[in-house]
């Protein structure tokens, strides 16, 4: 343990002991960690050791930002929250959970998905959609064909959700399932 404030370098005393941050490193962590950075009580409240985290509207964690290129969070119903509530969100409500990605998927063709196992999914009765599992969306026009069916799901009163099949593309292009499920659940 050092004895100086990380920020600072005050130095800790008895009376003003100095603090160690502690943090979800990832939003799918049970327990949150010591990250071995210890503050000062100014600069921790301060909000000085928050740096490279945020906190969760949905879960009121404070996470890590992201590790290596996956961003931890997102942005959603106004609101910043962590992959694990939108991945419990999306499961058991599908894309009609956030109201704003529904309209942007259906009108713009905008893939909001997330990784998904899909043996987990398809245990709660979730089915690929034929012509769009495990697919390669390429551009805005194969984006708007997946957001049509979407949206012909979705009048059909099922539930759907998008799962990103690989890694390298966060974006508007990638593979791609698009998942569906009766409101009544299985
Ligand atoms: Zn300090
Ligand atoms: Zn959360």
């Amino acid at each position: 343990m050092d004895d100086k404030c990380i920020s600072c370098d005050r130095e800790g005393t008895d009376e003003h002991e100095l603090i160690e941050f502690f943090m979800f490193f990832s939003p799918f962590d049970d327990e949150e960690r010591g990250t071995g950075c210890f503050y000062c009580e100014s600069c921790y409240e301060d909000g000085q050791a928050d740096d490279g985290t945020f906190f969760c509207d949905g879960c009121a964690r404070t996470i890590s930002d992201s590790r290596g290129h996956l961003t931890h969070s997102r942005w959603v119903n106004n609101g910043v929250v962590c992959l694990r509530c939108v991945h419990e969100t999306l499961r058991e409500e599908g894309v009609a959970a956030y109201p704003d990605m529904l309209q942007e998927l259906f009108i713009d063709g905008r893939l909001f998905g997330i990784f998904f196992n899909r043996g987990e999914l398809e245990a709660e009765g979730w089915i690929g959609a034929p012509g769009f599992t495990d697919t390669l969306i390429k551009g805005e026009e194969g984006a708007k064909a997946l957001g049509h069916t979407a949206r012909s799901l979705h009048e059909g009163g099922q539930m759907i959700i998008i799962g990103y099949e690989n890694l390298s593309i966060m974006g508007d292009e990638g593979y791609v399932t698009l998942y569906s499920k009766d409101q009544e659940g299985s």
